[in-house]
């Protein structure tokens, strides 16, 4: 797959790409306003919501096609570019009459591959970038099918936006980000630009820094985040928008790192750190080694006295002392008891595998 690098979008070298503006467009000129006020403080790509995918019926559900004709004022009187949201063929039509310079997937979308199928056919033969938002489900395949159907029609400037995972669990955030995943599909397809939309992951205007940040320290390479010219009135989604002030204040003090750095001193010595970085890990292998070692000992152990792999006493005497050494040495106890968690699981799989093997001359 050679996706086309951000350079070749048209839409400047600006890194990361900032794409802002309202979750939706309410009306002319809460649009126009809005979009306004985030060109002045730097931003050259808007959003907007046209056809809102609601969860649940009668709550605003987007302006529709007339919203379009503002879009193309906007643009005309401001000079964004801008990018909205197909949900369908007849929205990838109508965006493209209207002259939008990117479309984007939404998350309600990306679930289902008819629906994607179906944006993909209306993009045959179209050159315009197309970002593709994660499934609300945290499934890496899911989200980077739809990508593929994308690539299958001619479509060669893709993105991904990260913008969280549903979760039944209650949370400070509305969408978890399990930054795993977005991180995976930076390994996996390396080449398609990812960007971070913190605003669909905090849910409220609180967390959008954090996120922001978070994202430009994992080498993101954009953020979309919903403006709003007066959040509290916002006619969806009116907690986790900003003011243009506030997304000026939040861009000003985001901190961008260096991929890497030239320095001679810098690299001799983070390959030094390195170099004893690696010499822990060989100890720990060696360590886990020898414990497995042990533990198989056991198991032929037990098997010769008929007695149950798992007990449940010393299960809780493991885990309440494990707990008290990470809190002495300390180590995030939480993170300790979920490391230990899997190496206590591969053991049991270890002395059952033993126990159970009619091969195994241990009795
Ligand atoms: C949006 O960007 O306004 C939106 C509806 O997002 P998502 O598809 O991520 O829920
Ligand atoms: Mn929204």
């Amino acid at each position: 797959m050679k996706i086309e690098t951000l350079d070749s979008w048209g839409f400047g070298s600006r890194r990361p790409m900032m794409i802002a503006g309202p979750c939706s467009a309410e009306t002319e000129e809460q649009l126009m306003d809005t979009c306004k006020q985030i060109k002045e403080v730097g931003i050259n790509i808007a959003r907007a919501g046209i056809w809102k995918p609601r969860t649940r019926p009668n709550n605003f559900e987007g302006v529709g096609h007339e919203a379009l004709k503002w879009v193309q004022n906007v643009k005309k009187v401001t000079g964004l570019y801008f990018s909205i949201e197909v949900g369908n063929p007849q929205h990838v039509e109508a965006a493209l009459k209207h002259d939008i310079d990117m479309l984007w997937i939404g998350a309600r979308s990306t679930v289902n591959p008819f629906t994607v199928q179906e944006i993909a056919e209306a993009l045959r033969g179209v050159d315009i970038p197309v970002l593709v938002k994660n499934p609300i489900n945290p499934d890496l395949a899911l989200w980077m099918g739809a990508m593929e159907r994308l690539w299958h029609v001619g479509i060669t400037k893709i993105g991904a936006i990260h913008r969280g995972f549903s979760s039944f669990q209650k949370t400070s955030y509305r969408n978890l980000p399990m930054w795993r995943i977005p991180i995976d599909l930076k390994n996996q397809m390396p080449d398609v630009p990812l960007i971070c939309d913190p605003s669909h992951i905090s849910g409220s205007r609180d967390h959008i820094f954090d996120v922001s940040q978070r994202a430009i320290d994992l080498d993101y390479d954009g953020l979309m985040i919903e403006t709003h010219r007066d959040p509290d009135n916002a006619w969806s989604d009116s907690a986790q928008q900003v003011t243009p002030t506030s997304l000026g204040n939040i861009l000003r003090n985001l901190k961008y790192r260096k991929p890497t750095s030239e320095d001679k001193e810098f690299i001799t010595h983070l390959e030094e750190l390195r170099h004893q970085i690696d010499h822990v890990d060989k100890e720990l292998y060696e360590i886990i080694a020898q414990r497995m070692d042990i533990v198989e000992e056991i198991g032929q152990y037990k098997k010769r006295n008929n007695v149950t792999v798992f007990q449940k006493n010393r299960w809780k005497e493991i885990s309440d002392s494990r707990r008290q050494w990470a809190e002495k040495l300390n180590l995030n106890p939480d993170f300790m008891a979920e490391l230990f968690k899997v190496i206590h699981d591969a053991s049991i799989k270890r002395q059952e595998a033993i126990l159970n093997n009619p091969l195994d001359k241990s009795e």
